[in-house]
């Protein structure tokens, strides 16, 4: 009985996994010609000043658009690019793309608009890391401080003299630094006072329960509070209802960035929202 159940089991399960890895080594296979194709872009999603509404900046957000795979989200080929090492190669032109793109946005309309890019362990690890960023803004002319690359906790508290060094020499190129999704790690507080970080950006699932959930509401204000302290700036991702924002804007949060405002856009629609936003 016993012994045929598991062998049902096994059959039921084996093909699938076949499945799984094939279609694992399609993708690897295209996303290793996606950049010479062309296939990624980049959105951009606005980063509001809670005080007076205007936008500091915008966070890059990466696409990759794929003739056969269509429009794939970046949770579905990022970890697969961080695995391969593909990540390094992806990650040169993300920045290059952004600052090139903020560079060209602060000429067209004179504000000095700040651009935020993800960065991924395998990324930050790579050796060449800081010249790529270096590079990246020679070519541009951007100057450091319009650049924000936000790092994850996890990252952070995988604490070795490497990460240290390099967190400090893009301090040193006037660079902007943040942990993204604060509160998803394991939170040991003490990196923060050490490492020269400027912004904090609370993770999305706490700004989701702040309605339902009182913990989250007082877990919230605490860590703004704390960053306060610490005199760092503080986003709050993920808001999505006017009470979130209220609520934050009480809390004396300093930005915020969400589906309230707007979902991640193109260069184009991104101009003009901003066109919108600021008539409006
Ligand atoms: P993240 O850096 O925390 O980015 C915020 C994510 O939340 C984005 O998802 C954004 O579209 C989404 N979001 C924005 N507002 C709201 C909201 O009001 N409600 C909800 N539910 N979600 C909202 P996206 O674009 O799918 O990116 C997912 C993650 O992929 C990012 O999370 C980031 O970790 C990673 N990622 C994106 N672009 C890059 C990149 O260029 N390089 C690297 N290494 N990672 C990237
Ligand atoms: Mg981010
Ligand atoms: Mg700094
Ligand atoms: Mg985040």
């Amino acid at each position: 009985e016993a012994k045929n159940r598991g062998k049902s089991a096994f059959q039921r399960f084996a093909p699938e996994m076949k499945e799984v890895s094939q279609e694992r080594l399609q993708t690897e296979s295209l996303l290793r010609r996606a950049l010479e194709m062309q296939e990624f872009e980049l959105r951009f999603q606005p980063i509001l000043r809670l005080g007076d509404s205007r936008i500091m900046g915008a966070e890059a957000l990466l696409r990759w658009n794929n003739p056969t795979l269509g429009m794939v989200p970046p949770d579905r080929f990022i970890p697969l690019a961080e695995e391969t090492g593909l990540i390094i190669t992806i990650g040169r032109w993300v920045i290059r793309e952004a600052c090139r793109t903020v560079s060209r946005w602060q000429k067209q309309t004179g504000d000095p608009v700040i651009m935020a890019v993800n960065v991924s362990p395998r990324q930050f690890r790579d050796p060449h890391f800081v010249e790529t960023v270096s590079a990246a803004l020679q070519e541009t002319g951007l100057e450091g401080q319009y650049l924000e690359l936000e790092i994850t906790e996890r990252l952070i508290l995988d604490n070795n003299l490497e990460t240290d060094r390099v967190l400090r020499d893009l301090d040193e190129m006037g660079v902007r630094l943040s942990v993204d999704d604060f509160g998803t790690g394991y939170s040991a507080l003490g990196y923060l006072k050490n490492y020269p970080f400027d912004t904090l950006k609370i993770d999305k699932s706490f700004v989701g329960d702040l309605n339902r959930d009182s913990d989250d509401t007082a877990l919230v204000s605490a860590i703004i509070n704390m960053a306060h302290s610490l005199g760092l700036k503080v986003v709050a991702e993920g808001v999505e209802y006017q009470d979130q924002l209220e609520f934050l804007s009480t809390e004396r949060c300093d930005y915020a960035q969400g589906f309230l405002f707007t979902h991640p856009l193109n260069e184009r629609e991104f101009l003009l929202w901003c066109s919108d936003h600021m008539d409006g």
